[in-house]
């Protein structure tokens, strides 16, 4: 047995078929799709109004609400930075999750050096926010409320909807990063009253470096202060030649995606418990997060005992993580696990795992038996 990657959470590899649909675009159909004098340049714009289309239904949106971004932390710094100033006049005050990544909370610590309020609103044990806090926490200067739709290291679904109904019926912007949620679980931006909304294609077996926006046209309709100058292009969003490439590889993906995700869902789920429930069963294992409103697809669990670094080591043929794959180089304890008032001891003993389309049952029963060995021996328990 090779190596097993189990950290679809942190990226995907590009699945073939969306390889396939990208690479005519390399080469024979290499045109910009801003050149409005000639074939190649109508090609490249027809591929990417159909990624628009692709993308925008995968969420329930339409397709002029979609504009193509380089990846979710281009879209999320574009979508809060740029609300921040359109929307001055009205206050400067903008609720945020305590679990977001950190490329909605680094933003934010930006935007507080430019005169911006910040709440950083908590989490319970499970990672979710209540919306009796969230209520308590709107002030008549806020702007934008921002919750990530599905937590990069726990999985936990946030109550988007409720988040949603109460941003709207307070006439406050809702912005969701549903980078790790679109593609794995259905978003519908209309039911969940989703105003801005980020995803990224690497997340769902596309290319890295091509993301999307959502950017609702009608009740309300959003404003954003553009960040990028230069030629007007994504409706004056975005200026830039656009990625042809990569974004249809981002169209593919989310069309295969919404195509099967149910059947992907099904195979995931059913391997991601058979995982937690044959590692729970080492003991003191525990499970961070909610199990009820989580992906499919993740698995983070604390080793009682044990740190994760000395885990890792004990385990080079399968590829995991240990907080989120932007902050784990740092080293730092996971800020979503602090918030979620996880015991220090627990935090330094935590491992996600993160399965997704190509992972096969003998990658998961490899797994359990390396990993039931590793902490055996770990713990000074030899069988
Ligand atoms: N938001 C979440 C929840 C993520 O998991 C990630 C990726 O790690 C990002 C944002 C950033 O996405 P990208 O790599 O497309 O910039």
């Amino acid at each position: 047995m090779g190596s097993v990657y189990l950290d679809y959470n942190a990226t995907t590899p590009v699945d073939r078929r969306v390889l396939e649909v990208m690479m005519p675009y390399f080469t024979e159909k290499f045109g910009n799709a801003s050149s409005k004098t000639h074939s190649f340049g109508w090609i490249a714009e027809d591929a990417v109004e159909q990624a628009r289309e692709q993308t925008a239904s995968l969420l329930n949106a339409t397709p002029h609400e979609i504009i193509f971004t380089s990846g979710a932390t281009e879209s999320i710094n574009m979508a809060l930075k740029g609300v921040f100033e359109a929307y001055s006049s009205k206050g400067n005050h903008i609720i945020v999750l305590q679990t977001e990544h950190k490329a909605v909370l680094d933003v934010c610590r930006y935007l507080e050096s430019r005169g911006a309020e910040i709440t950083y609103l908590p989490v319970d044990r499970q990672g979710s926010a209540d919306p009796e806090a969230l209520i308590k926490a709107v002030k008549a200067s806020t702007i934008l409320i921002s919750a990530i739709y599905a937590n990069n290291e726990t999985g936990t679904i946030q109550p988007v909807k409720e988040i949603g109904q109460i941003a709207h019926r307070n006439n406050i912007l809702f912005m969701c990063d549903a980078t790790q949620a679109a593609g794995k679980v259905i978003v519908d931006v209309v039911s969940d009253r989703i105003d801005i909304l980020a995803l990224s294609a690497h997340k769902i077996y596309g290319p890295k470096g091509t993301g999307a926006l959502y950017i609702r046209r009608r009740d309300p309709r959003v404003t954003l202060v553009p960040f990028i100058h230069g030629g007007g292009h994504e409706r004056g969003f975005r200026s830039g030649t656009l990625n042809v490439p990569g974004i249809v590889g981002l169209g593919a993906a989310c069309a295969l995606a919404k195509e099967e995700m149910w059947d992907d869902n099904m195979r995931i789920s059913s391997m991601r418990t058979f995982l937690e429930q044959e590692l729970l069963a080492i003991g003191n294992v525990y499970v961070n997060g909610s199990q009820k409103q989580r992906l499919p697809n993740t698995t983070h669990l604390s080793f009682e005992g044990i740190s994760n670094s000395s885990l890792i080591k004990e385990l080079p043929e399968i590829a995991v993580a240990t907080g989120s794959a932007c902050t784990s180089a740092a080293e730092s304890p996971s800020h979503v696990l602090k918030a979620m008032q996880v015991e220090d001891a627990l935090i330094k003993g935590s491992v996600r795992f993160s399965l997704g389309r190509f992972t096969r049952e003998e990658d998961i029963e490899y797994t359990i038996g390396k990993v039931r060995t590793a902490v055996n021996k770990l713990r000074g328990k030899h069988l």
